[in-house]
């Protein structure tokens, strides 16, 4: 299976009798996203940026970390490189943002692993542009983070992505890049700290 051929509106269960919807084995909600924009800003205004930011990435994460196991194990790829672009797929699917793939390269043996993509219509961007200012640093935590849990069940080894550019600083689409954690410095801090209590 090429991974643009997962199609996740296929995948989802939805059971009435039960009031259960499920991929696979992860059971899923549906929630509004103005309601999770509310949720978020008031986050900002309860507890700070900083705590907020990190919520909304372990959140991302551990997301992306649920779907990598369920299309790992219940699915066929031609190859690893398909397998790692069905992660923009379901991202994309999920509603959360318009992802693809713009150059990649890893290299498991030498443990080095690079990817940078593009999000396009990012809903959390438009949430934040909708309560606050033009940002003066990345405001897509929640899908920062379901690319970092993403690439790292992929990699087998904890990577972390941070945007380049995003649509809450003004720019016109989201630029990301993920890489090695101590390859982001002090940048790279508050995602390492957000993620520091997980086992993967
Ligand atoms: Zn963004």
């Amino acid at each position: 299976m090429k991974a643009l051929d997962f199609d996740l509106s296929k995948e989802i269960k939805f059971d009435f009798e039960q009031g259960i919807t499920s991929f696979r084995d992860s059971r899923l909600l549906i929630l509004d996203a103005n309601a999770i924009g509310l949720l978020r800003q008031n986050m900002i205004e309860e507890l700070g940026m900083e705590r907020a930011r990190a919520f909304f990435f372990k959140l991302g994460y551990q997301n992306a970390y649920s779907d990598f196991m369920q299309a790992n194990i219940n699915y066929q790829f031609a190859d690893e490189f398909e397998l790692l672009k069905v992660g923009p797929v379901i991202h994309t699917w999920e509603g959360k943002v318009k992802s693809a793939p713009v150059a990649f390269e890893f290299d498991r043996a030498k443990g080095e692993f690079r990817y940078q993509g593009l999000w396009k219509n990012s809903y959390e961007a438009e949430q934040h542009l909708s309560y606050n200012d033009i940002s003066p640093e990345p405001t897509c935590w929640l899908s920062m983070g379901y690319a970092s849990g993403w690439a790292t069940g992929f990699f087998g080894k904890r990577v972390i992505c941070i945007e380049q550019e995003c649509m809450g600083m003004g720019h016109d689409a989201c630029r990301t890049l993920i890489q090695l954690p101590e390859l982001w410095g002090d940048a790279g801090e508050p995602y390492r700290q957000a993620l520091k209590d997980l086992p993967y």
